[in-house]
């Protein structure tokens, strides 16, 4: 049995996320999951709000609120729109934690103990009508290199120049509007990414199970050269600032930065786990305690990549404590809705709380799934996820599940049959399924959902297959042992089905395995295809379930395109 430590990319606190964020990460993490729960091991799997920085200050106050009161609800939000699509973290924390503050400051600590943090004299915005500096996007203003005039001090967001606040041409103040703004110097706390560039670029060399876009995107960053970085701010919100347990002279009013703590919460979370659980965080993390064995894997968009592969381990590996590193990171590339992205400003694409509203989650997440946006960006239309779900999950899935149960309640009672021995066709299935079987752990393991998911579909596609060859319908007319023998067949595929989709489709697979009487617990098949298909005892009870998947009508789709958009040509 095999540890294995599952983080996903931090969702911001700024609201639900949409079908694009949970694709690229926090889904493919949950199938990973639970796959390997599946296989019998040791899992955890730990996910966070990331809570801090300017942007989060800027919703709480359009919302009216503190930014602590908005943070709380938007949590609870999160936490539960993940738990209704079965996200199914061990720990689902918050960057905001007392966990996070004490490990956030720990590593500031130790950092600036190596000669690898330092204070430097900044020039920033300062807001005298405000009373305050004017840190990131609390300062708009034309942008230096489009004239854009809504730019925002950290980023324009119609260029995508990343920028600096003193940049800004006529900047105005985000908070009361004033254009009264002054350059004052400010000092801040720098940690120094420039000396660690060999010692990271060592790292990411050996990380040699990473797949391509992680690599190329990882030493595209180092072949920039990395720069030093500020990690404290002038807010309120944030981890304050202290030296050694103490407050920090002169950073009374600062904290550190959200880019510096953010990642840290994958350790926090998990010390939030174990504190909640009575779980033990550091036997996950501390390779001096017991994460020597631990396989550490993370999830994320291609955005976080940098972040991930060179930010993060410059204050892990700069520490020069025995922390666990990851071991394999799955980036992916954009889901984009029809030709471009998602809008929430816009009205474009469907948040997973409106998701929902729509569909219950295993539409979603087979789809998010099988177009996974792995080997390139992919795009999400109304009619292609039509197709994919009247196809795979309707005509595929649910019509075998539906078909041999069935039949099984009118012919044979309800009951599995016994009588018959297996032939040619069976033997044939034993040898297929064994063979798929092996084929979709394969992808499992190596985290190609996609291929996994298609593997599935081809699995459900040999049941059926079989079942119209086998044609039990015209057999029961001339040898009931043969019919027997196809329908305890056909229900074994049905429990077999129960245990291969529950990584994918965990609702469904309760639903199927409670049909054949199953229980409803994480298993993968194990055995050669003959034993995995002669699990179901004969006289047991079956039942048919109500109809596993509804078909996708025409309308549905139409009036979902009004509602969020679509249509254009992908
Ligand atoms: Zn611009």
């Amino acid at each position: 049995m095999a540890r294995i430590l599952v983080t996903s990319a931090l969702p911001y606190i700024n609201g639900v996320k949409h079908l694009g964020n949970l694709a690229g990460s926090m889904l493919p993490a949950d199938v990973y999951s639970r796959f390997q729960r599946a296989r019998g091991h040791e899992v955890l799997s730990v996910c966070a709000t990331d809570e801090h920085g300017t942007p989060a200050e800027l919703a709480a106050a359009a919302a009216g609120q503190d930014v602590e009161t908005y943070c709380d609800e938007q949590h609870a939000l999160q936490r539960d729109v993940g738990s209704a699509f079965g996200l199914s973290w061990d720990w689902f924390g918050r960057s905001s934690s007392p966990q996070n503050r004490a490990l956030t400051r720990h590593f500031a600590d130790v950092l600036e103990d190596r000669g690898l943090v330092e204070e430097r004299t900044d020039q920033m915005i300062y807001s005298p009508a405000d009373g305050r500096f004017l840190p990131d996007r609390y300062v708009e203003g034309t942008c230096p290199v489009c004239a854009f005039p809504r730019a925002r001090g950290d980023q324009c967001d119609n260029c995508g120049s990343l920028l600096d606040p003193v940049d800004l041409i006529e900047p105005v103040s985000a908070i009361g509007g004033s254009r009264a703004l002054e350059i004052r110097e400010t000092r801040h706390l720098y940690l120094l990414q420039s000396r660690l560039q060999d010692r990271i670029r060592a790292w990411v060399d050996a990380r040699v199970e990473w797949p391509p876009l992680t690599r190329s995107i990882a030493y595209k960053h180092l072949d920039e050269g990395l720069i030093d970085r500020g990690i404290t701010r002038d807010l309120a919100w944030g981890v304050p600032v202290t030296r050694r347990g103490a407050p920090r002279p002169g950073f009374e009013d600062k904290v550190f930065y959200v880019w510096f703590d953010a990642p840290i919460e994958y350790l926090a979370a998990t010390h939030e786990w174990a504190d909640a659980t009575g779980g033990d965080w550091r036997r996950w993390w501390r390779l001096d305690e017991g994460a020597e064995d631990v396989r550490y894997v993370q999830f994320m968009g291609k955005d976080n990549v940098a972040f991930h592969t060179v930010g993060f381990p410059a204050t892990i590996l700069g520490s020069e404590e025995p922390w666990k590193t990851v071991d394999q990171l799955k980036s992916f590339n954009w889901l984009n809705w029809y030709g471009d992205k998602f809008s929430t400003s816009q009205g474009r694409g469907v948040f997973m709380d409106q998701a929902l509203e729509l569909l219950p989650p295993d539409y979603w997440r087979w789809w998010l799934t099988i177009n996974a946006p792995e080997g390139s960006d992919t795009a999400f239309t109304w009619e292609q996820f039509q197709t994919t779900v009247n196809k795979d999950l309707a005509d595929v899935l649910g019509n075998f599940v539906n078909r041999i149960l069935k039949f099984a309640e009118t012919r044979f009672d309800g009951v599995v049959p016994q009588g018959g021995e297996a032939g040619d066709l069976e033997r044939r299935l034993h040898v297929d399924v064994e063979a798929k079987l092996a084929e979709i752990a394969a992808l499992f393991e190596a985290i190609e959902v996609r291929k996994a998911a298609q593997a599935v579909r081809a699995l459900w596609v040999l049941g059926n297959e079989y079942l119209t060859e086998a044609a039990p319908w015209t057999a029961l007319k001339t040898d009931r042992d043969r019919a027997a023998v196809i329908v305890r067949t056909g229900l074994n595929l049905v429990a077999l089905f129960a245990d291969v989709i529950r990584p994918i489709l965990p609702f469904t697979a309760s639903v199927v395995a409670e049909a054949v009487g199953e229980p409803d617990t994480p298993r993968w098949p194990a055995g050669t295809g003959e034993s995995v298909l002669s699990r179901l005892p004969p006289g047991r009870p079956v039942r048919a379930p109500d109809v596993l998947f509804r078909k996708v009508e025409d309308a549905q789709v139409a009036e979902w395109t009004e509602r969020f958009g679509g249509g254009e040509p992908a």
